[in-house]
C-alpha cells in the first residue's frame, strides 16, 4: 500500500518541517486515522496540533487499569473540555481474571506478558481499523528510539501495511514543555513530582537526578519499551 520511496520521501520532505505541516498532510490525505495517546505532556501538544488542524480527530487512550488516579483525571478533563472523539480501549480480560489466570502483580513476574495483555493486543485490534497511526514518540526518549522517522510504513502481525506518523520525532522534552508553556495547556501533576514519563503505576517511579528521562519505567527490570511500538514489523 506505501511504497518505500514514497515513505522516505515523506519522512525526508517532513523532517525539517514544523509537526503541524505533518498533522495537516495527513488529515488532508488519508481519512482512518487515530493518535493513541498516553495523555503525556508530549501527546497532549499533539491533541492541542490536531484539534486545530480536525477536531473531532480520532483520539485513541489505551485504558490497561493500572494507570494512576491523576491520568485518569487528566483524561476526563480534556474529553470533557476538548470535546474529544475519544475511544478508550481495554484488555479483553480485567484484572481479576488476569489474577486468576496468571497470579496477583504479574507485572512484577512478567512484565512483557502483563504489557502484552493490558497495552499490546488491544492496541493490535485497534491499529486493524485505521490506516494511519500517529504516536507522540521522541527520538531523545531513549536509545531504542533515536532511529525512528518521522514517517514509516509498519506491518502489523496480520500482514497489514499501515502508516506509522511521528510529528514530534525530532522535539526535545524542553520543546515539549516550551510548547506545553507557551500554549498554557493542562498537564498530569505527576511531572510536579519527577515523573518524567508516566505509564501505569505499578510500573513507573519518579526520575531521581541525572537518570534518563524513561528510567522510572520498569525500573530495575531491563524493560525499556512496553511492546507498543515493537511488536510491528518497520518496512
Ligand atoms: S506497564 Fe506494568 S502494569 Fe502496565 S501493562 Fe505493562 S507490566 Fe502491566
Amino acid at each position: 500500500m506505501f511504497t518505500s520511496e514514497f515513505v522516505k520521501e515523506r519522512s525526508d520532505h517532513f523532517e525539517k518541517l514544523p509537526a503541524q505541516e505533518l498533522l495537516r498532510w495527513v488529515y488532508s490525505n488519508f481519512s482512518s486515522v487515530g493518535f493513541t495517546s498516553s495523555f503525556s505532556a508530549d501527546d497532549v501538544s499533539i491533541i492541542h496540533m490536531i484539534k486545530q488542524i480536525k477536531p473531532d480527530a480520532l483520539i485513541i487512550f489505551i485504558d490497561t487499569d493500572f494507570h494512576f488516579p491523576e491520568t485518569y483525571s487528566l483524561v476526563e478533563r480534556l474529553k470533557k473540555e476538548w470535546n474529544l472523539n475519544l475511544k478508550v480501549i481495554k484488555p479483553e480480560i480485567s484484572v481479576e481474571k488476569q489474577n486468576q489466570l496468571y497470579g496477583e502483580a504479574l507485572y512484577e513476574r512478567d512484565p512483557d506478558l502483563c504489557c502484552r495483555i493490558r497495552k499490546v493486543e488491544p492496541l493490535q485490534r485497534v491499529l486493524k481499523e485505521i490506516d494511519v497511526w500517529i504516536t507522540g514518540m521522541r527520538r531523545d526518549q531513549s536509545p531504542t528510539r533515536a532511529n525512528i522517522g518521522k514517517v514509516e510504513a509498519h506491518k502489523l502481525p496480520d500482514g497489514k501495511t499501515i502508516l506509522k506518523v511521528n510529528p514530534i520525532a525530532d522535539w526535545t522534552r524542553a520543546d515539549v514543555w516550551r510548547y506545553v508553556n507557551q500554549n498554557n495547556l493542562p498537564y498530569n501533576p505527576l511531572y510536579d513530582r519527577n515523573y518524567l514519563s508516566i505509564g501505569c503505576q505499578p510500573c513507573t517511579r519518579p526520575v531521581l537526578n541525572g537518570e534518563d528521562e524513561r528510567a522510572g519505567r520498569w525500573s530495575g527490570k531491563g524493560k525499556l519499551e512496553c511492546g507498543l511500538h515493537t511488536f510491528t514489523e518497520k518496512e
